[in-house]
C-alpha cells in the first residue's frame, strides 16, 4: 500500500513521509480502507526500493485498498466514476500543516477545507472509518491520482493557493517547446532531465526537459530549485531520495522496455526575472514519478 492511517493522530501518511519520520513505529499505522494492521516497510536509508505499507494478516472485507490495483487497471483505459460517486477513495486536498498533530486529542483531523468536502467515513466512532476523500500531507498522492485515472479528471480537489477545484484544472503541464510566463499559480509538471542535479549548501536545482528549442537542441531548460538553505539535512535527504530513487526506477523500466518517463510534479513560485526558474521552498510541494502519463481524448466523458 501507498498509505496508511496514522492510528495516532488519524491523519493518512504517505509512504514516503517514512522517509523523515523519525522514529518509525511499527505498529502505529492502520489500512484507511478497512483498519487491518499495516505494517511500515522499505524506509530504512539502507534499502533501495520506496517505503510502502503491507497488510500482512491480510485486509477486512469490503477494502477498497485492496481493490485500487484492479481500479487503476481499468480507470486508465477508461473513465470510471459515474454520476456523482467513485467507486475508489482519493485525496480530494492538501493539507500542508507545520508540525505534525499530538496524539492523543479526539484523534481527528481538525483541518479540512469546504470545497470538494465529500467525506463520507465516520471519524470518532472507531468504525466505518472509510475515508473516501481525504486529506494529502504531500503532492505525491494527489500526483498519483492524476496518473492513475486519466480519464476521471473532473474529480474535486483543493490546493492552497490555486484557484481550482478539479483535478484537471489544479494541474498544468509546462510548454514542452516555449517558455512562458505563468499568470497564476497551478501544480506544475513535465519530465525531468536526468542531468545530475546541481546541489550545494544553499540550494538544489533540478533540470527539465521542457523549455526553448533550437535547431532540434533544448537551450532554454526549465528548472525547478530547491531554495534549502533553512531546511534541516531530514527534509533534503527526503527530496535528495525522491529524485535517487525515481531515478533507479526510470533506469529498471527502460530496461523492461516500458514507455514510462520520470515526471516531475511541483508547486513553486516562478521567478520574475527568469521565466525558466521556479523556486520552491517547501519539501512537500515537490515529487518525482515514474510513470506513462496518459491524456484521453476530449471529451472524456460520454
Ligand atoms: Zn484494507
Amino acid at each position: 500500500m501507498e498509505s496508511a492511517r496514522d492510528k495516532h493522530t488519524g491523519e493518512i501518511v504517505d509512504a514516503e513521509q517514512l522517509w523523515i519520520i523519525n522514529p518509525v513505529d511499527p505498529l502505529g499505522y492502520e489500512c484507511r480502507g478497512c483498519g487491518a494492521q499495516a505494517t511500515p516497510c522499505s524506509y530504512r536509508p539502507e534499502n533501495k526500493v520506496r517505503p510502502y505499507f503491507s497488510a500482512k494478516n491480510g485486509h477486512n472485507s469490503g477494502c477498497d485498498v485492496e481493490g485500487a490495483v484492479e481500479l487503476v487497471k481499468r480507470a486508465r483505459k477508461q473513465p470510471v466514476s459515474t454520476f456523482e460517486s467513485f467507486p475508489g477513495s482519493f485525496p480530494n486536498r492538501l493539507v500542508l500543516r507545520d508540525t505534525r498533530p499530538v496524539a492523543g486529542s479526539n484523534g481527528t483531523p481538525t483541518a479540512a477545507t469546504s470545497a470538494g468536502e465529500w467525506r463520507t467515513g465516520s471519524d470518532s466512532s472507531g468504525e466505518a472509518r472509510r475515508d473516501r476523500h481525504w486529506a494529502a500531507q504531500t503532492i505525491r498522492p494527489i500526483c498519483r491520482t492524476f496518473l492513475n485515472f486519466p480519464y476521471d479528471r473532473d474529480l474535486p480537489l483543493a490546493v492552497p493557493g490555486i484557484a481550482a477545484d478539479t483535478y484537471l484544472r489544479v494541474f498544468r503541464s509546462l510548454k514542452s517547446d516555449q517558455i512562458v510566463q505563468y499568470p497564476e499559480p497551478r501544480l506544475f509538471y513535465a519530465p525531468i532531465s536526468w542531468k545530475a542535479s546541481i546541489a550545494d549548501d544553499d540550494q538544489m536545482e533540478i533540470e527539465l526537459s521542457y523549455g526553448e528549442w533550437k535547431e532540434r537542441k533544448l537551450i532554454r531548460p526549465y528548472r525547478v530549485r530547491m531554495d534549502w538553505k533553512d531546511w534541516s539535512s531530514a527534509k533534503r535527504n527526503y527530496v535528495s531520495r525522491e529524485i535517487e530513487t525515481a531515478r533507479s526506477e526510470y533506469i529498471t523500466a527502460k530496461k523492461r522496455g516500458d514507455k514510462e518517463k520520470g515526471w516531475l510534479f511541483f508547486i513553486g513560485k516562478q521567478d520574475e526575472i527568469d521565466p525558466t526558474l521556479f523556486h520552491i521552498d517547501d519539501h512537500r510541494l515537490v515529487c518525482c514519478v515514474v510513470a506513462e502519463m496518459i491524456y484521453p481524448p476530449w471529451p472524456a466523458k460520454h
